[in-house]
């Protein structure tokens, strides 16, 4: 059997690099490792959130089209420009972020959901997760403002069903084993289907399966100890075998292998995830509230920035607490803001009528430092500086050991409630090297004819934190491009 191209993966990235490679070539083949009905990777548990530039509800409207002049005189939709986006990738990646290959993701970023859009991928405004409505009017917030309709299980259905209709194969529970190498490139997969070890030739391969959160012993080995303790959020296939396949070839080691996105989620999830919950065991409010830890005490600036910009970042924190968990601490006055993954039967919960109520039912916790910490913190609150989550209001509180910088309220109105997190690992950011057209490239510094990457398993691009919305955005960007480059080869060789 021989192929133009094999697309390793069944996620958002290797749907966009089939797709993209299908303008082209003919003879496109997908490769996904999970049974059709856990089919999608990490893409379908995702709520389907695209992180791109835009100038105004003009550019918005190119993606949503049927979106209603009402809806638009409703919302201030604000702008994100390219110079926002690559500033959020420099300051949260702590400036470590690959230039070239930033600069391709944030140019190609609008441009890459039009086409996905052209191709029959649908979209809508993420109002109720990336906007509050205050004065009668939505704001969004945090440059995140599209989100595809029907979430990440919609995303997938939409692209597994295009993907269908333009001629590609898909083989479901169909695991990538190796790749056919010689001194001249790639030239194929070995792959194991029902059973049964097949070699399965073609012109140029697309690596996209991911990255190798969902492989403990890995995780463990290159993340650090503690690591094999950590919940995965999504998939359980994604294991890093691509990342190993192009790593037995010659490809070269890349970016920012002990460093992941990872959240607070819940301290009794599955320990992979579960798609009838999807990403509803995170718990993304904090800023909203305080965290406690098992000592009794805060830990981290729950107010440091908008939570786009944070929450990848301290599930990590959480793994580092005692007994790696935490508890997320609210009152009634912010009940109603808190995100609809609050309201899921599967929640880890305790209330209370009065602080000490509560805190007494603060399982593992040392109860009595709980409290002397929660009336410490309600004493230092700045409260004569206005709240408003839509900004960075600068409400917070001073002379504490560790102060939260905004949106510091006092925790006085009944009931309390407690959330109980644990760390959920997202994705892995180390990876593979790839060139701006997404050739893979080796340990010497050449590029491996034939073989091509993109999404999860690309290193290089994030370091230590994430702005959200931008891992569904990366696959597609270099999904489209490596489907492109792979296709060209495919014709010249
Ligand atoms: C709960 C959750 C919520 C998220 N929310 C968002 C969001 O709203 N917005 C956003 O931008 N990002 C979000 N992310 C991150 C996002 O999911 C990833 O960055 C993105 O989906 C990665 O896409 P991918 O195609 O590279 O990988 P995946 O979608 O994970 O696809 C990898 C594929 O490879 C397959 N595979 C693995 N090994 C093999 C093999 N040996 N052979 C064949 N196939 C193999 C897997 O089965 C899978 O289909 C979220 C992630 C999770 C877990």
């Amino acid at each position: 059997m021989s192929y133009d191209v094999i697309v390793v993966g069944g996620g958002n990235a290797a749907l966009c690099a089939a797709l993209s490679a299908s303008e082209s070539v003919k003879k496109v083949l997908v490769l996904e490792r999970a049974p059709e009905d856990e089919a999608g990777g990490n893409s379908r548990f995702t709520a389907g959130l695209f992180r791109l530039a835009y100038r105004g509800p003009e550019d918005l409207k190119t993606l949503i089209p049927d979106l209603s002049e009402q809806e638009i005189a409703n919302t201030d939709f604000g702008t994100y420009t390219e110079e926002q986006f690559l500033d959020d990738m420099a300051r949260v990646t702590e400036y470590r972020c690959d230039p070239d290959l930033t600069e391709v993701l944030v140019k190609n970023s609008l441009p890459t959901v039009r086409w996905m859009r052209e191709r029959g991928v649908r979209f809508t405004a993420a109002w109720g997760r990336q906007a509050f409505k205050i004065g009668g009017k939505f704001k969004f917030w945090g440059g995140l403002t599209v989100e595809a309709v029907g979430g990440g299980p919609g995303l997938v259905e939409s692209l597994t069903q295009i993907a269908k209709k333009a001629g590609i194969e898909i083989l479901y529970g169909a695991r990538a084993l190796s790749l056919v190498a010689d001194d001249s490139g790639v030239h194929g997969v070995v792959v194991k289907h029902q059973g049964k070890t097949k070699t399965l030739s073609s012109k140029s391969v697309v690596l996209a399966a991911g990255g190798f959160q969902a492989n403990t012993e890995w995780r463990t080995r290159y993340m650090g100890p503690g690591w094999e303790l950590a919940k995965v959020r999504g998939t359980r296939f994604n294991t890093g075998d691509a990342i190993r396949m192009a790593l037995d070839i010659g490809a070269a080691a890349h970016g920012n292998w002990s460093g992941c996105h990872a959240v607070a989620w819940d301290r009794n999830a599955p320990e992979t995830g579960d798609l009838a919950v999807g990403d509803g065991f995170q718990k993304h409010s904090y800023p909203w509230g305080v965290y406690i830890n098992a000592d009794g005490k805060r830990f981290v600036d729950e107010g440091a920035d908008f939570r786009n910009y944070t929450y990848a970042k301290y599930g990590r924190v959480i793994l580092s607490q005692p007994k790696q968990f935490a508890w997320q601490i609210f009152d009634a006055k912010v009940k109603a803001q808190l995100r609809d993954e609050y309201r899921i039967k599967q929640v880890t919960r305790v209330t209370g009528n009065t602080l000490e109520e509560l805190v007494a039912k603060l399982d593992d916790t040392d109860q009595a430092a709980a409290l002397k910490e929660l009336k410490e913190y309600n004493a230092a609150v700045q409260t004569q500086i206005p709240f408003n989550p839509n900004v960075k209001d600068g409400r917070c509180t001073t002379n504490l050991r560790i102060n939260k910088s905004n949106w510091a309220n006092t925790l006085d109105t009944p009931p309390f409630e407690a959330y109980a997190v644990t760390c959920g690992i997202t994705f892995s950011f180390g990876g593979l090297k790839i060139n701006p057209q997404g050739q893979v490239v080796n340990s010497d510094g050449g590029l491996i004819p034939g073989l091509y990457a993109a999404g999860e398993l690309v290193g290089g691009i994030f370091w230590f934190n994430y702005p959200g919305g931008s891992g569904l955005t990366n696959g597609a960007v270099f999904g489209r491009i490596a489907g492109a480059s792979a296709a060209a080869a495919a014709t010249g060789r």
